[in-house]
C-alpha cells in the first residue's frame, strides 16, 4: 500500500504520472553523429556538470518520489570518468525497478561485463548502418567493428534484452531499413527507428531534405517482412509490431508523423542538472543550485522536483520547416 502511495508522487497537471527519469550524465561524445551534434562541438567546462555523487542524490530524490525507472545517456555516458561506480550506486537504489542504459556502443567491448555486473538490466545500442564507410560518414568518427564487438560483448553477458535504436535519414542510411531488421532478428535482438528530432542546429544536411517517416520504414520493412501490431509496451513513444518471421520487436518512434505527447509519463536531467519536463520544450527547472547547497536540504531537492511537475506542457511542437525550435543539442539533454 506505501508503495502505491508513493508511486502517485509525481504527477502533472493534465494527471501524468512520472515515475522514468533519463539521466544524461555528460554531454562528450566519441562520436558527433550528423543528426546529434556539429562537427565542431565546445563542450561544456567540467565544473558546469554535476559530479557523480550530485547525480547520485538527485536520482535518490527522484526514487523516493516514485521513479521507478531510470535511463542513463548522456552524450556517450561510458565516456564519463568513473561512470560504473556511479550505476553501481543506482543499482541499489530502492524502489528502483529498472536501470537501463542507452550508448553508442563503441566502449561496451570493455565495459559490458561492468555494466551487467552493476545492475544495468537493459541496454539500447545505437547502430545506424552496417556498412563501415556509411557508418562513418554518419557518426564522422565511429568505427563500425567497434560497435558491432561492443553488441556481441553485450549479448554475451546476458542482459535482460538489448534494443539497437537507427535514426533514418534520406540520403544517408534509408535503404538500410531491411538490412538492419534483419542484423537484428538474426540476434534475437529489438529495433527501433527513430525519425530525427529538430534538437540544436546541425551543420551537415538540411533536416526537410533527409526526413524519412516512419510510414516509409514501415512500408520498406513490409516489403520483407510479415509484421503484426504488438501490444508491447515500454511507457515510450514507440509504436510496436511483432515481426513474425524473426519473433523479434520493430518499433516505430515518430515525433513528427504521430505525436506520442498524451501518455508521456518521463523526464529528463541534463548533465547540468537542469530538470527538463518535454525534450521538445524549453520548460525546466534548475535542480544545480539546489543539490549544491550548504547546508544540502533532501526535503528542499524533493520539494523543487515536485513543484517542477506543475509546468509540464503538455506537449511538443517540433516543426520539420525552418530553424530549429530548440537549441540546445541531444547530447546535453539525453537522448
Ligand atoms: N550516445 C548514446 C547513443 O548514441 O546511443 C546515447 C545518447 S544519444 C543522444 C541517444 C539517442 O538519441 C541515440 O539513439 C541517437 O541516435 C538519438 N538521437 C540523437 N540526436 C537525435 C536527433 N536529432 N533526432 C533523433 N534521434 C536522435
Ligand atoms: Fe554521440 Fe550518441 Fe550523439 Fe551520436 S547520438 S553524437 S553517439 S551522443
Amino acid at each position: 500500500m506505501a508503495q502505491a502511495i508513493t508511486r502517485r508522487h509525481l504527477v502533472d497537471r493534465f494527471g501524468r504520472h512520472v515515475d522514468y527519469v533519463r539521466i544524461s550524465v555528460t554531454d562528450r561524445c566519441d562520436f558527433r553523429c550528423v543528426y546529434c551534434m556539429s562537427e565542431q562541438m565546445e563542450f561544456l567546462p567540467r565544473q558546469q556538470l554535476l559530479t557523480l555523487e550530485e547525480l547520485g542524490t538527485v536520482a535518490r530524490a527522484f526514487t523516493e518520489l516514485g521513479v521507478v525507472k531510470l535511463r542513463i545517456t548522456g552524450g556517450e555516458p561510458l565516456v564519463r570518468h568513473n561512470i560504473v561506480a556511479l550505476l553501481e550506486q543506482l543499482g541499489q537504489l530502492p524502489g528502483l525497478g529498472e536501470l537501463v542504459l542507452t550508448t553508442n556502443g563503441s566502449q561496451l567491448p570493455r565495459y559490458a561485463a561492468q555494466l551487467r555486473k552493476a545492475g544495468v538490466r537493459r541496454i539500447n545500442i545505437s547502430l545506424d548502418s552496417l556498412r563501415a564507410e556509411r557508418f562513418r560518414r554518419m557518426s564522422r568518427r565511429g568505427d563500425l567493428h567497434k560497435v558491432l564487438e561492443g553488441i556481441a560483448a553485450a549479448r554475451a553477458v546476458g542482459f535482460e534484452r538489448i534494443k539497437l535504436n537507427a535514426v533514418i535519414l534520406k540520403g544517408y542510411n534509408q535503404d538500410e531499413v531491411c538490412a538492419l531488421a534483419n542484423f537484428a532478428g538474426e540476434r534475437g535482438l529489438d529495433i527501433s527507428y527513430i525519425e530525427e528530432m529538430p534538437l540544436g542546429s546541425v551543420d551537415g544536411h538540411n533536416r526537410a531534405d533527409t526526413y524519412y517517416s516512419s510510414d516509409h520504414i514501415l512500408a520498406d520493412l513490409r516489403q520483407q517482412f510479415t509484421l503484426e501490431e504488438s501490444d508491447y509496451a515500454t511507457g515510450g513513444p514507440a509504436h510496436y509490431y511483432r515481426n513474425v518471421q524473426t519473433g523479434t520487436h520493430i518499433g516505430l518512434i515518430s515525433p513528427h508523423s504521430h505525436n506520442f505527447c498524451a501518455s508521456c509519463n518521463r523526464v529528463r536531467l541534463t548533465c547540468e542538472g537542469r530538470l527538463l519536463l518535454c525534450l521538445g520544450q524549453e520548460h525546466s527547472r534548475d535542480l544545480r543550485p539546489v543539490v549544491r547547497a550548504r547546508p544540502f536540504s533532501m526535503a528542499a531537492l524533493k520539494q523543487t522536483i515536485h513543484e517542477a511537475m506543475h509546468i509540464k506542457p503538455r506537449g511538443h511542437e517540433f516543426q520539420l520547416q525552418g530553424e530549429p525550435v530548440i537549441m540546445r543539442h541531444m547530447n546535453l539533454t539525453g537522448g
